[in-house]
């Protein structure tokens, strides 16, 4: 059969060809037509219609679009390392259909008109859905409240004062009796400041050997600690952003059991890197919460595996080149994720779990916990929004930062080779990404 290819049809039909459907249902081959941003057909051969566009999927998977938890835009505020555009690109590229962006912009992200205007740059830019998380604090402060009333009524649903933890306990407990009727979820940045004090990276054998200050383990298990005992208290949601501990999966483990409202996330290069890497005193390694043990990974990985770990999140945190030259004690912690995160998933976990949970972790678990199921995260059936990632789990490519979407070059994988790569992106309907290549 014939398929004329129309690429770029901003609105109209799609047919997603000849893929492996995976979603919270399970798996089956069969093409998906969309038709005006919504799934309208799953079955085998599909009739196309006439001026369709056909994205060819054989030998890749089609799954709901992923959602990434944790991303930094950089804009408003910082727009030489980042901009909601090229964050948006990157994502999109990356197979993400939807990003919460972290508030530690400038201004933060404790106001209405901040949240609307980080909604309008993403709309303008048509990439990818931008859910803003508001502030626990102002300013991230950590001393006041933010108004989640007002901004839980405009639509947001994850609140965190990420880069900083809420270091006030009885603070903390207040923010959660306040937002559980609101039926939002705060999402914590686990670092006691205390502990942490001009620290550059895992406090260990490595960090002593190389004579610089550590940032211990403990200092993020304590919070995890205080946090699940406070969830206990007041019945609300707690989330943990970047999990990086043994200990601190235990802990969340354990809560899990106790049936608590706790949901945690790990980033890619807290399954994948090491504080060894830091010998050459390379910025570039330096991220906070640091780079851990062999024993950390082994835990993370753990608790991906079983479920402890409910999603795998970037943390995408770009830095310009000048930044990040600096001297260890001065550059800005963070590496870029978005466009690596699926690869590192498939190469690092494939072997662990099955490739539906890689999917799960990187698509509905988090759109639940954003509170995005209703648009992202979709089992693919009639009905359901197009939101929607095509990727060749086989495919091998070699990650060369120059080639990355991104603003900014701060990849810690440059020049590795990793397994599975995103084909097409499709976001609300428009094939965003198609072969590889973003489209807008
Ligand atoms: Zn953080």
């Amino acid at each position: 059969m014939a398929r004329e290819r129309v690429v770029n049809n901003a609105v109209g039909s799609t047919v997603i060809s000849g893929g492996r459907v995976l979603d919270q249902r399970g798996e089956r081959t069969a093409d998906v037509l969309v038709v005006d941003g919504v799934v309208t057909a799953v079955g085998a051969e599909l009739a196309v219609p006439e001026r369709a566009a056909v994205l060819d999927a054989r030998g890749c998977v089609v799954s709901p679009g992923f959602v990434d938890l944790h991303v930094h835009l950089r804009e408003p505020g910082r727009e030489e390392a980042e901009t909601i555009e090229t964050g948006s690109r990157a994502a999109a590229l990356g197979g993400f259909t939807a990003v919460v962006a972290m508030p530690n912009t400038e201004p933060p992200h404790d106001s209405l008109a901040t949240i609307e205007f980080v909604r309008a740059q993403a709309r303008r830019a048509g990439l990818c859905e931008v859910a803003p998380s508001g502030c626990i604090t102002m300013g991230r402060a950590g001393e006041a409240l933010a108004p989640f009333g007002e901004l839980a009524a405009a639509g947001v649903r994850l609140f965190t004062d990420d880069g900083n933890g809420v270091q006030d306990a009885a603070l903390m407990r207040r923010a959660l009796e306040y937002a559980k009727p609101l039926g939002i979820t705060l999402a914590q940045h686990c670092e006691v400041a205390s502990l942490t004090k001009g620290a550059v990276m895992h406090e260990g054998s490595c960090c002593s050997r190389l004579g610089l200050p550590g940032w211990p383990a403990l200092a993020e298990e304590l919070m995890v600690h205080r946090d699940i005992e406070l969830a206990r208290l007041t019945g609300a949601p707690v989330h943990f952003l970047h999990l990086s501990t043994a200990r601190s999966v235990e802990l969340v483990r354990a809560a899990k059991a106790d049936c608590l409202a706790v949901t945690a996330e790990a980033a890619p290069h807290h399954f994948t890197l090491t504080d060894e890497l830091l010998a050459g005193y390379d910025a570039l390694y330096k991220v906070n919460p640091p780079l851990r043990t062999p024993e950390d990974i082994a835990a993370i990985k753990a608790g991906l595996a079983d479920g402890t770990i409910d999603a795998i999140a970037t943390d995408h945190a770009p830095h310009p080149p000048e930044a990040k030259e600096a001297p260890l004690d001065q550059a800005p912690p963070g590496m870029l994720g978005l466009e690596t995160a699926l690869a590192l998933a498939i190469t690092e976990l494939g072997s662990l779990m099955p490739l539906a949970a890689i999917v799960a972790a990187l698509s509905w678990k988090p759109a639940a916990i954003a509170g995005l199921a209703e648009r992202h995260g979709r089992a693919i059936e009639p009905g359901a929004p197009a939101n929607l990632t095509v990727f060749d789990p086989e495919q091998e490519w070699t990650v060369v930062p120059t080639r990355l979407a991104s603003l900014s070059r701060n990849t810690p994988y440059a020049g590795r080779t990793l397994r599975g790569k995103v084909r097409h992106t499709v976001f609300d309907g428009v094939p965003v990404v198609i072969d590889g290549t973003a489209q807008r």
